[in-house]
């Protein structure tokens, strides 16, 4: 999987997930409107990644849900990759 991909899994642009913190719970999962979690759920690969990033709408409900800490707010990120998207878009 190319670095690039395997990036996109793990963050939208509103949270980034920190999967070496995350214990396969999966009710970040049951708490997202949008469903833009997913799992990995595969021998002792068992974590929840990114698997719809562009229904992300920041709400924060998998990062209040996380007791882990697996999951970080990165609203400030968020606005950056918005402002480059609309910068892209007017060329
Ligand atoms: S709530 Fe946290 S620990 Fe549970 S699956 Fe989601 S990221 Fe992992
Ligand atoms: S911020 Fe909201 S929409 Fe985005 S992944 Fe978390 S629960 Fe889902």
């Amino acid at each position: 999987m190319k670095s690039r991909e395997l990036s996109h899994r793990r963050k939208t642009d509103f949270i980034r997930l920190d999967t070496g913190s995350c214990d396969a719970c999966w009710d970040c999962i049951e708490v997202c409107p949008k469903q833009v979690l997913g799992k990995i759920n595969v021998l002792w690969h068992r974590h929840v990644i990114i698997r719809n990033a562009e229904a992300c709408n920041g709400c924060k409900k998998c990062v209040r849900t996380c007791e882990k800490g697996a999951i970080e707010y990165t609203y400030i990120a968020g606005l950056q990759a918005a402002e480059l998207r609309q910068k892209a878009a007017v060329r």
